[in-house]
This record gives C-alpha cells, sequence and structure tokens, in this order.
C-alpha cells in the first residue's frame, strides 16, 4: 500500500520508526524489537538507513519482514551520500524485490569513517536528485525530511523552504519533520510551508525522550529546542529512569493529541527499537485514533 493513501484517509495516523542492526550479531534482538512493534498494527513503520549505506542489507530485510510477515506498510529510508547510479539502482531494485513500495529519500550525512579524499558527492548532491531519480525509477511513494527549526546547513529558514520546494517539485508527496519539542514551532512553520506553495501533506516528527543522557546528543544532531517545560521535567526526574520514561511518554503523548486537534492528521514515532514506549503512547491515544 502506499503511504501516502494512508496520510490523506479521513482517519488519524500513526507512524513508527525503527532502525536497524550495524552487526549481524546484534540482527536478532533488533528484528524481534521491530517486530514487536509491528504488532500494535501501526498505520505504517519506517526503517532508517545508515549514510554510506553500511547497514544496507539488514535496513531492506528488515523492512521487508515487517512487510511479508507482519502485514505493515513500510517505509525503506534511502539516503544517497557517497553513493553513485548503479548503487542506488541496486538498492531500488532490492527494494522492489522485497515489496517495499514507499521510500524517504534522504541526502544523509557525511559517515564518521568517510575517508578524506572520497568524493561525498558523487551523482547526487541533494536529496531532490534522488526524489527525481528514484521517481524515474519506477512506482514508488516518495517521502522527503523536513525541519521546523531549519536545516543547520541552512543560511535562512526562507532558503531552506526554497530548497523543500524543489525537493517537492521532483516529486515528493509528503514530509516527515525532524523532531521539534514545542508544536507553535510547527504551526508556523507549516504556515510558511504553505505561503510558500508547498502543500503536500506534513508528517510531525515526534520523539519521545525517556533517556536524559541522549538528550544533548539529540538535539546536537537535530539542532531542536528544548522549551524550558522539558528541561524542568528532566531536572526534576532526569535520576530516575522509571519516572523519565514515564514523563517522556506523558510529554509525548501531549505533543500528539495537540498536533491531531490542531488538524495535523499524521503522527511518526521516533520509536528508537522501544516497543514499550510505541505501546505506551499508542494506549494513551487509543480513542482518537480509533
Ligand atoms: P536535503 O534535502 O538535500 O537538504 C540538505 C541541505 O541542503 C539543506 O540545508 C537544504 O536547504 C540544502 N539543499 C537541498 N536542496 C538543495 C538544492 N537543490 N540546492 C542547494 N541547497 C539545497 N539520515 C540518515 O543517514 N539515515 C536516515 O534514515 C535518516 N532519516 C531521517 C528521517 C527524517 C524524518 C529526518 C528529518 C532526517 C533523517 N536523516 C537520516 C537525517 C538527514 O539525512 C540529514 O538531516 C541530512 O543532513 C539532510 O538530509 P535531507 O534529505 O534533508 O537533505
Amino acid at each position: 500500500m502506499k503511504v501516502i493513501d494512508i496520510i490523506k484517509a479521513d482517519k488519524p495516523a500513526l507512524s513508527f520508526e525503527v532502525f536497524p542492526p550495524k552487526t549481524s550479531d546484534a540482527f536478532e534482538s533488533v528484528k524481534h524489537a521491530t517486530e514487536e512493534i509491528a504488532k500494535l498494527n501501526p498505520s505504517y513503520m519506517s526503517v532508517t538507513f545508515g549514510a554510506g549505506g553500511s547497514n544496507a542489507g539488514f535496513a531492506v530485510e528488515v523492512a521487508g519482514n515487517l512487510q511479508k510477515n507482519y502485514g505493515v506498510t513500510t517505509v525503506g529510508h534511502l539516503t544517497c551520500v557517497g553513493a553513485d547510479r548503479a548503487t542506488i539502482t541496486d538498492r531500488l531494485n532490492q527494494m522492489q524485490a522485497h515489496g517495499i513500495e514507499n521510500i524517504l529519500a534522504l541526502r544523509g550525512d557525511r559517515p564518521k569513517d568517510w575517508p578524506e579524499d572520497r568524493p561525498l558527492c558523487v551523482d547526487f548532491e541533494h536529496a531532490c536528485d534522488l526524489v527525481r531519480y528514484i521517481k524515474a525509477h519506477g512506482d514508488f511513494c516518495v517521502g522527503g525530511a523536513c525541519y521546523p527549526e531549519g536545516h543547520p546547513e541552512a543560511d535562512t529558514q526562507k532558503q531552506d523552504i526554497a530548497n523543500l520546494k524543489l525537493k517537492v517539485d521532483a516529486g515528493c508527496e509528503f514530509l516527515t519533520t525532524q523532531m521539534f519539542f514545542d508544536n507553535n514551532i510547527l504551526y508556523n512553520f507549516i504556515y510558511k510551508l504553505r505561503e510558500a506553495g508547498i502543500t503536500v501533506p506534513i508528517v510531525a516528527g515526534i520523539m519521545p525522550v525517556t533517556n536524559p543522557k541522549s538528550i544533548s546528543r539529540i538535539c546536537a544532531l537535530s539542532g531542536s529546542l528544548l522549551p524550558k517545560r522539558f528541561i524542568q521535567i528532566v531536572d526534576r526526574f532526569g535520576d530516575n529512569p522509571e519516572a523519565m520514561k514515564q514523563a517522556g511518554i506523558a510529554y509525548a503523548t501531549d505533543q500528539i493529541i495537540d498536533l491531531y486537534a490542531n488538524g495535523i492528521n499524521a503522527i511518526h514515532v521516533y520509536s528508537m527499537n522501544k516497543p514499550d514506549v510505541a505501546a505506551a503512547i499508542q494506549k494513551n491515544i487509543s480513542e482518537i485514533i480509533k
């Protein structure tokens, strides 16, 4: 099934993101965690992809398993840094062979171990180039990423939104946001997108923060601001893992309910391979998404 049909349907959508293992040792435990999340029967699931393609095989296997054995519509992420046309074509063929019809097309970031003298951009400089190529290659529903607080490399938000328009014009059918912790940032962003002529559906990406140690790393990577209300929760409960988990889930739930109430129809939870967190959020909004 095409994800765009789920996102556009007249029913609130709740999806979960998982990541594949980096090594074969971790394959079974990661597969098990993703299967537990699939058993919740979410609207769809997405499977991330390591920039540079280090875990390409695992990613397609995990996504294919969820789709084939659990009947969950799956979105396979695909990054293009360091990849030439032949590599991308090969990956698209693998996805097709596993029945994956939906792709989140991403540029990706420079992998940590990437040699200085190896070119980072080969045939695809930006995600829009990848979107165009995927659309020409096969019958995929293609989405892309967007950044309510601006992409860290963009000089201005205006320029970032102009670049986003190029991605949509290339064939991107929906946009999933980077995490944000203040819904007003998203509402403001969507207003600017519509003003810029970007009319595709926006899927709100929500990260339930259950481990305070991960917060500074997450914010450094994403550039997301933490509101004072959230910082106070971390200050008060950060030393108590169970209390922090409960508070993090409650905070994410609160954000999600407000988003649905304000007309955002599709929420994507960065569930980080944690079935208990995914289940708790789904339970908290069970009547809302019925
Ligand atoms: P682009 O859309 O190419 O944008 C990157 C930068 O280039 C921006 O500053 C943009 O303004 C600028 N730009 C874009 N197009 C043009 C143009 N035509 N001309 C000039 N400038 C341009 N990373 C992974 O490695 N694996 C994943 O699975 C993954 N999943 C993600 C899922 C989501 C929902 C999000 C929000 C991010 C994800 N990322 C993932 C991270 C992402 O790869 C990085 O944020 C990366 O830095 C940008 O990727 P992009 O696809 O947004 O790039």
